[in-house]
């Protein structure tokens, strides 16, 4: 349920209910909106005594959380959540959006270094590159690891760009949060529980894509996990669901930005890259996505995609990049948004 306290009520009277949910042996969540401040208590709550809470100083009413995923709910918060990410602070979530690129996995410190510089030049907010790779097949490529994360974070020094890398295990997430600025969880972890619990104990902003069998509600519940284990920095990436279709890698559903823009306060980003497979594709779908109120996108882009080493079909050229985030900025515009 959610505690919604009267627009004035101070600290101490926010302490006082905080301290029933408490004592009622629930967990509270408090969220100081621009107008008032929420309180919402999770937990099994057939013993607690709504009376009591009902009638403490500056409480207005209790509502029940309909959705299963509370905190990730729009019921909890009804202001879009802004996350700052990388040295430059670039909030994912406001008025502003942007392009998060780069090659799917970090190869060699001079394909890297020169890749972000071509990012950078763009116009883009965001450098990607995976140093650990899930791979389909044992024998493709598995990206350089600990190595490729001392190259992001070189590239980052030399571009201020803030870096997204995988996260790929319990094993190298000491190594992640030490090095990127936000820990992606990939398709492939969507529903790996202790992963999602344990960057919940982090404090670096966790990409979440949407698992490829993922409905939405598992795809929020997942989000709910990392919140609920203390992180409340979730960034939603819809990358794709399998389907019977075969002209794409996957199917990119993008009613699926309008649907969680209503039901969640996180910030969405689209990846046309894995959502189609093919880099003819993918201007098309950024602009699409854009236009349908995604915060921002992140795509793969190859300074020779022919020879990437992993997933080149899909990887922009550099000047496919420049001439998209070009193009891009007249969509935000049309739709009263900034790029
Ligand atoms: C990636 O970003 O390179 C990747 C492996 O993505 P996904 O988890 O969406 O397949
Ligand atoms: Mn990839």
């Amino acid at each position: 349920m959610i505690v919604i306290m009267k627009p004035g009520a101070t600290d101490q009277d926010v302490r006082h209910v905080v301290q029933l949910i408490q004592d009622f042996g629930l967990k509270e969540h408090v969220i100081v909106g621009t107008d008032r401040t929420v309180i919402a208590a999770i937990g099994d709550k057939r013993a607690v005594d709504k009376g009591a809470i009902e009638t403490a100083p500056m409480v207005d009413r209790i509502m029940p959380i309909l959705a299963p995923y509370k905190m990730a709910s729009r019921e909890v918060k009804q202001d879009k959540t802004s996350i700052e990410i990388g040295p430059e602070k670039f909030p994912i979530g406001g008025r502003r959006v942007g392009v998060i690129a780069g090659p799917c996995a970090v190869e060699s410190r001079d394909q890297f270094l020169r890749t972000a510089d071509i990012v950078k030049a763009a116009g883009c907010i965001g450098l990607r590159g995976g140093a650990y790779k899930p791979r389909t097949s044992p024998y493709s490529f598995q990206g350089l690891r600990e190595e490729g994360l001392h190259i992001l974070a070189e590239a980052r020094e030399r571009t201020g760009l803030a870096v997204v890398t995988e996260v790929m295990g319990l094993d190298s997430l000491p190594a992640v949060v030490e090095y990127a600025d936000v820990l992606q969880i990939g398709a492939r972890n969507m529903q790996h529980y202790p992963l999602l619990e344990a960057v919940g104990q982090v404090q670096k902003p966790i990409l979440l894509k949407r698992g490829m069998m993922a409905s939405l509600e598992e795809w929020l519940l997942a989000a709910e996990y990392i919140i609920n284990a203390g992180n409340p920095n979730v960034i939603l990436c819809e990358r794709g669901i399998r389907t019977f279709e075969s002209y794409v890698r996957n199917t990119l559903p993008l009613a699926s930005v309008p649907e969680l823009n209503e039901r969640t306060h996180l910030p969405v980003l689209v990846d046309p890259s894995h959502g189609t497979g093919h880099a003819r594709l993918v201007p098309a779908m950024c602009r699409a996505a854009i236009a349908a109120g995604a915060d921002g996108l992140i795509v793969e882009c190859h300074i020779d995609p022919e020879h990437a080493l992993s997933d080149g079909a899909q990887s922009l050229a550099p000047d496919q990049l420049q001439e998209l985030v070009r193009s891009l900025k007249r969509i935000a515009q049309a739709i009263g948004r900034v790029l």
